[in-house]
């Protein structure tokens, strides 16, 4: 049976890799910058208002949230970056994590990126990006705040977004809305495609 998005379920949130989970689950790991609506796009995916919490506040910025999908595979959120008013410790605190995150084997299966349809991808979208990339993972660009654009922007700003992060033919890249819902049943049908391989 297709995999069903609707049942989600929180399990935790790992501060250190000690607690990663490891259980031999497919992984598709979320990342993007603060504000990008990665909380707002994980909630269109599993249809609910407030289940990844939307708007994070700096302090919460470096935990890695698990939450299991129809019991067969894990949505991993990890911490947005970026954030301007985020101390450098916290920064460095982040870093490590991700370290740990990406040095540790078989974790990611899937890498799923969200930038911002609207601009070209910033410098640390293009470090994450590269380290999804050297991970081994097959990876899906979600570009999302379609709903800002206009009609003609579209093409061009995917585009941009294509070269800026050097994807290949084979690299999916998602037009989205977390607000209106455009590229929901894409992107789902990209994810079940890819936990049925
Ligand atoms: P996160 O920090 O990446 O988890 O971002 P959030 O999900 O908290 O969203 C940040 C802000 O962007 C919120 O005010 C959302 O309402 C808004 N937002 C998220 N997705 C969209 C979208 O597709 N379109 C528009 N217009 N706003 C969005």
């Amino acid at each position: 049976m297709a995999i069903n998005f609707n049942k989600a379920e929180f399990i935790l949130s790992a501060a250190a890799s000690k607690q990663f989970v490891r259980d031999g689950l497919k992984q598709m790991a979320f990342a993007g910058r603060s504000n990008v609506g990665k909380s707002s796009v994980i909630n269109r995916l599993v249809g609910r208002k407030n289940f990844a919490r939307v708007g994070a506040s700096p302090g919460k910025t470096t935990q890695i949230n698990y939450f299991k999908i129809d019991n067969r595979l894990y949505l991993v959120d990890l911490p947005g970056y970026g954030y301007a008013k985020v101390s450098k410790a916290e920064r460095d605190r982040w870093g490590r994590l991700m370290e740990d995150y990406f040095q540790s084997s078989q974790l990611i299966d899937l890498g799923v990126l969200i930038v911002d349809a609207r601009h070209k991808p910033t410098a640390d979208d293009v470090t994450m990006c590269n380290w999804f990339k050297s991970s081994g993972c097959p990876m899906i660009v979600v570009a999302n705040k379609l709903d800002k654009l206009k009609q003609s922007e579209i093409e061009p700003n995917l585009q941009c977004i294509r070269e800026t992060l050097a994807l290949g033919e084979q690299d999916a890249l998602v037009p989205f809305s977390a607000e209106r819902g455009d590229g929901k049943e894409q992107l789902l049908g990209l994810l079940r495609a890819f936990y049925e391989q």
